[in-house]
């Protein structure tokens, strides 16, 4: 693409805007999954990252419905979001495909007939996924749907590292096996993670791009309280990316993805309470206000510098 677009990337919020004509917000529920990572199969430690409560929210407590009653009331509340009458429903805490078909078939069906819903999204893994449950997702009615995979990394050393028990290889099959039933992929890829320079996490980007996916999601590595990673830092063995240098390398790797790649998030979110550093992960208006002051001023855009355009089967 050589002509710069009106927006500097194509943000999931301006496609749902989009699609419905109005705000949808997100809304994260944990459907009380577990992961292979975690319960033993693969490990017990999980992901080096991965807080106690699966990256989620912790609320495996209530159901879906009181979840989501609880989010929208708390939408309504809010002066900034007040108005937002549709909303998406996430499955974010740990592996929600883990288990049998029959396990994400019950849990579609509860997301389904939430109130308002004007789609979905489910977290997983890539090594949790196989043709019955792609073609459950496939046959959703659901005008938005995507499956978000975390990758991380495509270095097979850096998985590794962090205790993922997956390889970049399973990523890719995951992501063509859905992308043949015409599931959309977001992509989770981190910077900053141990061993791995500025180079590895760009080249990380650059293989994403390669691949049929249609979103991803950006993040940079942040400590939560209690993990590995967090341990690692207070022996000196780790350092987190400082806030510049993350939005320099945001900015960047937006300038390797296809322009079609809708961009869920760009930069990390950390829970309240969960964060024990970078201080600067909790101010993610700083963060993305430095993407955009970079982009600026290189005169960079989504898909500036991507060689691969064509290769995205849904551009
Ligand atoms: S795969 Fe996800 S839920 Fe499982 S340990 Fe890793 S980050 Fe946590």
């Amino acid at each position: 693409m050589n002509e710069r677009p009106s927006a500097r990337h194509l943000s999931l919020d301006s496609r749902l805007r989009a699609l419905f004509g109005e705000k949808v917000q997100k809304i994260p529920l944990d459907a009380g999954s577990t992961c292979p990572n975690r319960d033993g199969v693969l490990s017990t430690g999980g992901c080096t990252f991965c807080n106690a409560e699966g990256s989620g929210t912790g609320q495996a407590a209530l159901s879906l419905r009181e979840q989501w009653d609880a989010w929208r009331e708390r939408f309504r509340r809010s002066p900034r979001t007040r108005h937002t009458r549709l909303f998406l429903g996430y499955l974010q805490a740990f592996t929600n495909t883990y288990g049998p078909a029959s396990r994400l078939r019950a849990l579609l069906d509860e997301l389904s007939a939430l109130p308002d819903l004007a789609g979905a999204c489910v977290g997983t893994r890539p090594d949790c996924l196989d043709e019955e449950k792609m073609a459950l997702m496939a046959r959703l009615p659901f005008q938005e749907f995507w499956l978000e995979i975390g990758a991380q990394s495509c270095s097979n050393a850096t998985l590794a590292r962090i205790n993922r028990h997956h390889s970049a290889e399973d990523t890719e099959r995951a992501v063509r096996l859905a992308a043949g039933f015409g599931v959309p992929v977001c992509l989770h890829l981190m910077a900053g993670l141990p061993g791995e320079s500025d180079e590895d996490f760009l080249q990380t980007v650059r293989w994403a791009a390669t691949l049929p996916i249609r979103g991803v999601k950006l993040h940079n590595l942040y400590f939560p309280k209690g993990t590995v990673v967090n341990a690692q830092r207070l022996e000196g063995r780790l350092a987190p990316l400082d806030q510049e240098q993350y939005a320099a390398l945001a900015a960047r790797a937006l300038t390797l993805l296809p322009s079609s790649v809708v961009i869920h998030r760009l930069c990390a979110d950390p829970a309240p309470g969960e964060l024990a550093s970078p201080s600067w992960a909790l101010d993610k208006g700083g963060t993305l206000h430095l993407i955009r002051a970079v982009l600026e001023y290189n005169n960079w855009w989504q898909g500036k510098a991507c060689n691969c355009p064509d290769q995205n089967p849904f551009a």
